[in-house]
């Protein structure tokens, strides 16, 4: 398969912070032209089945999926797994691990809120929560929009949920070692997620790639719903020096707050190795 193919390898439903059902997303992404598709929820695999399932009656190709918080240099930083083994015990407890803390978490998240007088906060933000072990700062700015505090949910993580805002609290997620070591013995291959997004220096991000390539890491997102054009190209030439492959995903969380939909992207530059060229006996 070469790199013009409408593959669209990151986006989440209800089982992490997205509004639809993998059903619903698969029907979506059928909709909207998607030949290969991969359900990424937030240390997340409990909609794999389901969302491989539905790939299936849609006639699309699957490759199973989660993204990763991991805590690298003081940031937290996702990284996709892809086409890793979802039945194998040791990625199941990796993420189990790496959900463990989300609960008190938000409990913290919510005292922080109730200090500057926005009460009930973990009350409100649950009832927007499809799986109650991903409780995530998605639910609470939905809470805070329906609330009337904000009008839109960058709004209330401007305002509420980024570092030195009353409804912060930091966390440490899991190594990035440990994050690709789980993907890797499990079949498939680690990709950075999104890396325009993050708050790096130069060195911080090269040290972040050299890493991530020392750990066994195989790929990196280079056109994403969360990346600039010019980033398309910043982080083409990244995966160019690094020796990377290259994905491809919207990052589609929900029909009324991602402007990227389903497979509305860009193809690849076709100099880069695709990361489903890397997958090939993997996709179901
Ligand atoms: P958490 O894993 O609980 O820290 O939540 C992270 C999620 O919050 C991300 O995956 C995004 O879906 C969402 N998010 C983070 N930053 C923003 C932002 N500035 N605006 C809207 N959503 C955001
Ligand atoms: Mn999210
Ligand atoms: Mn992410
Ligand atoms: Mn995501």
């Amino acid at each position: 398969m070469s790199s013009i193919l409408n593959a669209d390898l990151h986006c989440h439903s209800i089982v992490s912070d997205g509004t639809l059902t993998p059903e619903a997303l698969a029907e979506r992404a059928k909709a909207n032209g998607v030949e290969l598709w991969a359900l990424t929820d937030h240390d997340e695999i409990g909609g794999q089945r389901r969302a491989a399932a539905a790939a299936k009656a849609q006639g699309m190709r699957y490759l199973t999926g989660a993204e990763i918080s991991v805590t690298f240099a003081g940031e937290t930083v996702h990284i996709v797994g892809l086409g890793f083994d979802a039945e194998d015990p040791r990625m199941q407890q990796g993420l189990a691990d790496t959900r463990d803390g989300r609960g008190p978490r938000a409990m913290e998240m919510a005292a922080g809120l109730a200090k500057v007088g926005i009460q009930n906060a973990y009350e409100g933000a649950l009832k927007f929560v499809g799986n109650p072990a991903l409780i995530s700062r998605t639910h609470f700015a939905r809470f805070l929009v329906e609330a009337g505090h904000c009008k839109d949910t960058p709004e209330v993580f401007r305002k509420y949920l980024t570092e030195g805002k009353p409804g912060y609290v930091p966390h440490r997620w899991a190594t990035l070692k440990d994050a690709i070591t789980w993907i890797t013995q499990c079949g498939g291959i680690a990709v950075i997620a999104h890396p325009g997004r993050y708050k790096f220096t130069a060195n911080e991000e090269y040290a972040l790639f050299s890493e991530f390539k020392a750990h066994g890491g195989r790929g990196v997102e280079v056109v994403t719903g969360s990346h600039t054009t010019a980033e398309y190209v910043e982080y083409a030439t990244m995966a160019r020096d690094f020796g990377l492959a290259a994905s491809r995903g919207s990052d589609f969380h929900s029909p009324d707050e991602s402007h990227t939909d389903l497979g509305a992207l860009p193809y690849l530059p076709g100099d880069l190795t695709p990361v489903w060229e890397l997958l090939a006996d993997r996709i179901q």
